[in-house]
């Protein structure tokens, strides 16, 4: 088979040879986050309605400008890890996407936890540098444990945004097939889906994949939609989450390296 699958938040769809490339896109301009608005639980917010729909109640900017902000709203349980003997219950080595979440979990607990990070901020390793994809669960082998905790995980963060604002879209996405071959593939991968208990997959022929994505190689012949998959600036995302674990009590210390 061919390898021409890919991922269309991954790799551009624009063609040189497009012969669509002289037809005038009525599509309107994507949205970008930032940039008179924002992505908060998956959904786009004008700028207009940001502070009606979700500012934080009594958040700690404003609390900052009465007095000083000694905890964090978004704390959960407002302790400090430090315990007077210097000893912590948990150590989590590495503050990246994993490290914190688990960092930011465990604050919920009365638990001291100490993370060490060898670089010199959080999100310097592979965390940085990924797609920031927040994959749907096809792809998975079933009966894994990715195949199992992947869609519950993609259904945690449109909350999970809600919560810590790291602009999180869910703009779904496709699986380009280019021949027939191809779409035996999608098949096979909806039918993986399927085992993977993924909701909402779509197989769609060439016309829907063009209505969807005017600006796709007009070679493709059709593609597996998962409305549900999105996308995150992943270094956002690290970084709103060991905010929250710091805000609760976690004591973060970097530059050093755990022998
Ligand atoms: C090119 C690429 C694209 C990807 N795209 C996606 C995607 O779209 N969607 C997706 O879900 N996943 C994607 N991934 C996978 C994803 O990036 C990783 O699964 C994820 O970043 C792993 O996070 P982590 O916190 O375990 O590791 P890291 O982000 O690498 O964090 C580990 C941290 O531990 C620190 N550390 C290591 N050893 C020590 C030590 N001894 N002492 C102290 N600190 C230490 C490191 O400095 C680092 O900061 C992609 C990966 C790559 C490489």
């Amino acid at each position: 088979m061919n390898e021409p699958l890919l991922n269309a938040q991954e790799s551009g769809t624009t063609s040189t040879d497009n012969k669509f490339r002289d037809k005038q896109i009525t599509t309107s301009k994507p949205n970008i986050h930032g940039t008179k608005g924002v992505y908060v639980a998956g959904d786009w917010v004008d700028l207009e309605d940001c502070d009606r729909l979700f500012n934080i109640k009594n958040g700690s900017c404003k609390q900052s400008l009465s007095k000083a902000c000694d905890a964090c709203p978004r704390s959960q349980s407002r302790h400090a890890a430090e315990t007077k003997d210097g000893v912590y219950d948990v150590l989590i080595i590495g503050a990246g996407c994993i490290g914190s979440s688990i960092a930011r979990e465990l604050s919920r607990y009365k638990l001291s936890v100490l993370v060490v990070e060898a670089a010199d901020d959080v999100s310097q390793g592979a965390t940085k540098g990924n797609s920031g994809i927040v994959h749907a669960g096809y792809d998975d082998t079933p009966h894994t444990v990715r195949a199992k905790y992947c869609w519950p995980g993609n259904q945690m963060f449109a909350k999970l945004d809600s919560e810590l604002h790291f602009g999180y879209q869910r703009n779904g996405s496709l699986v380009v097939a280019n021949t027939p071959a191809d779409m035996k593939h999608l098949d096979a991968l909806y039918e993986r889906g399927q085992i993977n208990n993924v909701k909402n997959l779509k197989i769609l022929n060439q016309e829907e994949l063009r209505e969807k994505e005017p600006h796709i190689n007009p070679q493709a012949i059709g593609a597996l939609y998962s409305p549900d998959a999105g996308n995150l600036i992943p270094y956002e995302y690290a970084v709103a989450l060991a905010e929250n674990a710091a805000d609760n009590g976690v004591v973060c210390i970097y530059s050093i390296n755990i022998p």
